[in-house]
């Protein structure tokens, strides 16, 4: 079966945002959904065999009208080959121009990529490193601490983030160069709380729509699927604010602890057994029954596409604080809509990642670095006011809070480009 093009779905929500916004005019749609530019590289690199391979890479530079391209690297080789990637790329990127958009950084949307799995591949630290330092070389003269700067994605580490910072800076007069990357490790002009981000950030929204619903976090119960960074943090951040885990999962199965679990503890039982599956006082349950709980909070932190309309008609919770990225199928948020769950969309519910990466940037550039909780209340400000920005616009449209989301976005963009106009 051929797979969906990704970046023609990114396209429709651009153009579903301009219906809401009212906007008519086809070049100005055209304008915000494709991106600047795609540029594709192709990257020799020596490997240990002595032979030479050629690697390709792509990095799209979506929008930067509200300030430099913003996006992680990813290390992958998606089913559809090379010509999938550079649609996938491009469909990554726009998003990213949303999410910033969102929460309200000065920052535009940006992605990249090289068709390559070093894990199946097995590729040696050597050879990822030269390949990683030629893609810098590559790509070196369109990013920049004011252009274009990239993070970690799939299968990239700050090992690669820093390499890629070495690189630049020895291509521009040796000049040191924390921020023209993010996802750095602390040592090298990382920042503090970014391990957590995406968790404690999905903790905040979901604790700003309790407010709005009048849902008392003391006691409330918690669903998290995938037991991960995102969902594990998102669990300890709501444990801390007063509620309650009572199911979790991971690849291996689901459990229902009736009477609820602190996340520290099944962690530890995690990493001592290897699975969630077996804690004491557990019942293993289905991934449908894990998703269809009665609860308060259904945390999806795991995989795409697992509500679909099936699991969406039986869901049993008021808020939905989507971590992972695409849990929620297109065709299951109107049957969430009329339920009347409060659906955080993962564009915000995952995006104290990027808001950390954004003030990592900005420790990077005044040379002075703040303190764990002064970042993470930074960034709770940006993810409070996007919830609330959003919640007002999907009030005022009568749309539900995803559609409301992009339309913040694209709304935003909008201002800035018509701000600055055209030129040359
Ligand atoms: P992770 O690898 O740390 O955790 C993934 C978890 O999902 C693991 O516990 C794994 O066992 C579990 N899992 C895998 N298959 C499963 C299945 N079939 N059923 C239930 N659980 C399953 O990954 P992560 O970083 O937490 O990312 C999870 C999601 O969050 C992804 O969609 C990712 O794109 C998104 N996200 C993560 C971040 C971040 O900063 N970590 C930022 C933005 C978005």
């Amino acid at each position: 079966m051929a797979q969906a093009d990704p970046f023609a779905n990114a396209t429709k929500q651009v153009n579903d945002a301009c219906d809401i916004l009212k906007i008519k005019d086809k070049q100005l749609r055209e304008y915000l959904a494709m991106p600047n530019r795609v540029l594709r590289v192709k990257i020799p690199v020596k490997m240990d065999n002595g032979k030479i391979r050629i690697f390709t890479g792509f990095r799209s530079q979506h929008n930067n009208d509200r300030g430099p391209y913003k996006g992680g690297i990813r290390y992958f080789n998606p089913e559809g080959g090379v010509k999938y990637m550079e649609r996938e790329v491009m469909a990554l990127s726009s998003w990213m121009t949303w999410k910033c958009a969102i929460v309200d950084i000065p920052l535009g949307g940006g992605k990249g990529a090289i068709f390559v799995n070093p894990k199946t591949e097995k590729l040696s630290d050597g050879e990822l490193e030269r390949l990683t330092r030629g893609f810098a070389y590559k790509i070196g003269e369109v990013i920049g601490p004011q252009k274009d700067i990239p993070a970690p994605d799939v299968y990239t580490t700050g090992r690669e983030m820093t390499q890629i910072m070495d690189t630049w800076s020895k291509m521009n007069g040796n000049k040191y160069s924390p921020g023209v990357i993010t996802g750095k490790p602390i040592p090298m002009g990382g920042s503090l709380a970014r391990n957590v981000a995406t968790g404690l950030g999905n903790a905040y929204c979901i604790r700003e729509a309790a407010k709005i619903l009048k849902l008392k976090l003391k006691g409330a119960t918690v669903v998290l699927q995938g037991f991960g960074n995102a969902s594990t943090f998102s669990g300890e951040y709501l444990e801390k604010m007063g509620a309650k885990c009572i199911a979790a999962s991971d690849s291996k199965g689901s459990i229902l602890v009736p009477k609820g679990f602190k996340v520290s503890k099944l962690l530890e039982y995690k990493q001592k057994k290897g699975s969630v599956v077996g804690f004491p006082g557990s019942k293993k349950i289905s991934t449908e029954q894990l998703l269809t709980t009665k609860c308060d909070i259904l945390v999806p932190g795991a995989l795409e596409n697992q509500i679909n309309t099936s699991i969406a008609k039986k869901l049993k919770c008021k808020i939905i604080g989507e971590a992972a990225n695409g849990p929620t199928l297109p065709e299951a948020d109107p049957i969430i809509f009329k339920k009347k769950i409060f659906m955080i969309p993962d564009i915000l519910a995952n995006s104290g990642g990027v808001c950390i990466s954004y003030l990592e940037w900005v420790q990077n550039n005044q040379g002075y670095y703040w303190s764990f909780d002064e970042v993470a209340g930074k960034m709770e400000s940006n993810i409070v006011k996007g919830l609330n920005d959003m919640h007002k616009l999907a009030k005022k449209h009568k749309i539900d809070n995803r559609r409301a989301a992009m339309a913040l976005a694209v709304e935003r963009v909008l201002e800035a480009f018509e701000l600055k106009g055209i030129w040359p």
